[in-house]
């Protein structure tokens, strides 16, 4: 007979992982199935997050602000450098160190919960059994009172950009490019686009951005979408909204290859452009492929997400399901807090998880994050509110950074004062929306904020700042709304 466990997981990225070391904490006997392997070929836990999204995009992306900062910004501090010159395999190795360093951790924070870690492919059979095939080809099937799914997205393609893993690649091939491509496109002006073209510009790259919305981050506050993309347009970034891809082709031989895009703008014109690589980043979808048996009992909603309650819980009693592979934000932060709740759940706790209140960061530079509802939500629902905004060409601190483009703006409810929202574009904005979505938690109002002691000079000011700006008695700016 093969082993029961209390809980069996697939998939080890940051909801599944987080899911068994909670589960285990809570004395659950716990297994967690992993399929991915890293490059030598062996099993790595970390999921997409940890190997090819959000830990290698910002090694990249600090990496190249360096280059960036030493090529453009530090002149004007005084600081000379000569020759200032980039080695793209290095930073590429850089960055898969860090990938190394926390996969293993991983692999270690396994080991002390006692989670037993199985390398290969899982599948969820009828009455709670999960197959689990290993690398090697082994099939074992196991029994489980609670089956926590966990498998996440995948890159989603379009047929008009095939990949071909060299010339056009998706997010993850634009983490490994050895060398700076003089002409870069990327299809897709969305979070993952705007990082990776970002990177791609900082080394030297002419990028051109080909989005097909109109708008500009149209879920992002639109004051702050609008502000980011001046100050993104201002970098070089060229980005070009209204623009749908309709096919590429490659062209030339050795060397000399390259893409042809051809794309349909706004008017209905088409245009043509040619890039030394294509990146396609026009989003990602749940990754459920070869997982669920037909008898499971475990059903998808209309766009493919396994369909889930408030609590992750599936319609198959003791089956659940968390992250990316489910509805709401693909963020890894709201993936792993599920796979927290889950893991309570099954051991009997009432914990939830707050959709609210749920930090969202492009970590372009300046970064620019949100929390709570847009001024766009709010005059769609008629909740009455107030606005509160701090540009940072206003702060001390973020002058003497060289760091004052962007503002802080924070919505407040008219009546009861209470936070409903803030957006930032700016120097740390991860950070800083991070302390209004902690106020936000605890009920907090503008006042409340307005009335607490800030540090001097500080970014964080800016914060302060914008919740007096809502009640009209902001210090360093004049006040719109006279209190
Ligand atoms: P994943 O991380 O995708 O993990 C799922 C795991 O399940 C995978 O390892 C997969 O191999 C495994 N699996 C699938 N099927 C099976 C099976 N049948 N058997 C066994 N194993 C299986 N989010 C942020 O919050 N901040 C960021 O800065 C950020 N940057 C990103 C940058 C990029 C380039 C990308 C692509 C994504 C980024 N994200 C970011 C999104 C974030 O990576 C995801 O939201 C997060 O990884 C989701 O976690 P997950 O555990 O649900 O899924
Ligand atoms: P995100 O979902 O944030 O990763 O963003 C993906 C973006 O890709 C969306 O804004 C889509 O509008 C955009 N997109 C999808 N298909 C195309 C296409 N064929 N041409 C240009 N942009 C596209």
């Amino acid at each position: 007979m093969s082993e029961k466990y209390d809980v069996i997981v697939i998939g080890a990225g940051p909801a599944g992982y987080v899911c068994a070391i909670r589960a285990a904490q809570l004395g659950l006997k716990v297994a967690c199935i992993e399929r991915m392997t890293d490059k030598a070929g062996q099993g790595v836990n970390g999921g997409t997050c940890l190997n090819v999204g959000c830990i290698p995009s910002k090694a990249l992306l600090d990496s190249s602000y360096k280059y960036w900062e030493a090529t453009h910004s530090l002149k004007k501090h005084g600081i000379t450098l000569q020759d200032a010159g980039i080695d793209v395999p290095t930073m590429i190795g850089r960055k898969d160190a860090i990938i190394k360093q926390l996969t293993q951790g991983i692999a270690g924070l396994f080991k002390v919960n006692g989670v037993t870690s199985l390398f290969g492919s899982g599948r969820l059979l009828a009455d709670r059994k999960v197959e689990y095939t290993s690398h090697d080809g082994e099939v074992t099937v196991f029994d489980a009172d609670n089956v926590v799914i966990a498998c996440g997205s995948q890159s989603i393609d379009i047929p008009v950009a095939p990949l071909d893993g060299e010339m056009i690649v998706n997010s993850t091939g634009a983490l490994e490019l050895q060398s700076v491509p003089a002409r870069l496109g990327v299809i897709g002006a969305g979070v993952i686009g705007l990082e990776l073209g970002s990177v791609w510009k900082r080394l030297g790259s002419e990028v051109v951005l080909l989005e097909a919305m109109e708008d500009f981050l149209p879920v992002m506050d639109q004051q702050i979408a609008k502000e980011a993309h001046k100050i993104l347009n201002k970098q070089g970034l060229d980005i070009r909204l209204g623009c749908r891809v309709t096919a590429s082709e490659l062209k030339g031989s050795g060397e000399n290859r390259q893409v042809e895009v051809t794309y349909l703008t706004q008017d209905g014109k088409e245009t043509k452009e040619v890039f030394d690589k294509l990146v396609v980043c026009v989003g990602r979808r749940p990754f459920t492929t070869n997982l669920l048996a037909p008898d499971c009992g475990v059903e998808l909603d209309e766009r493919g997400f396994i369909f889930v309650d408030d609590h992750c819980a599936t319609n198959a009693p003791g089956i659940w399901a968390v992250g990316d592979v489910v509805r709401g934000p693909m963020l890894a932060h709201k993936a792993s807090e599920e796979g927290v709740m889950v893991a309570e759940r099954i051991a009997g706790h009432k914990t939830q998880v707050n959709y609210d209140i749920i930090p969202n960061v492009i970590y372009v530079h300046p970064e620019i994050a949100a929390v709570g509802q847009t001024e766009e939500q709010l005059k769609q629902s008629g909740e009455p509110y107030k606005t509160g905004i701090f540009p940072f060409a206003a702060s001390g601190r973020a002058l003497a950074a060289d760091e004052a483009e962007g503002m802080v703006k924070m919505l407040v409810h008219a009546d009861t004062d209470r936070i409903l929202g803030c957006h930032i574009v700016g120097p740390s904005a991860a950070d800083l929306v991070q302390q209004v979505a902690i106020a936000m938690e605890f009920g907090s109002t503008a006042e409340d904020l307005a009335l607490m002691v800030f540090g001097h000079p500080t970014l964080s000011e800016a914060v302060h700042e914008a919740a007096l700006a809502a009640n009209g008695h902001a210090i360093h700016i004049p006040n719109k709304r006279k209190r």
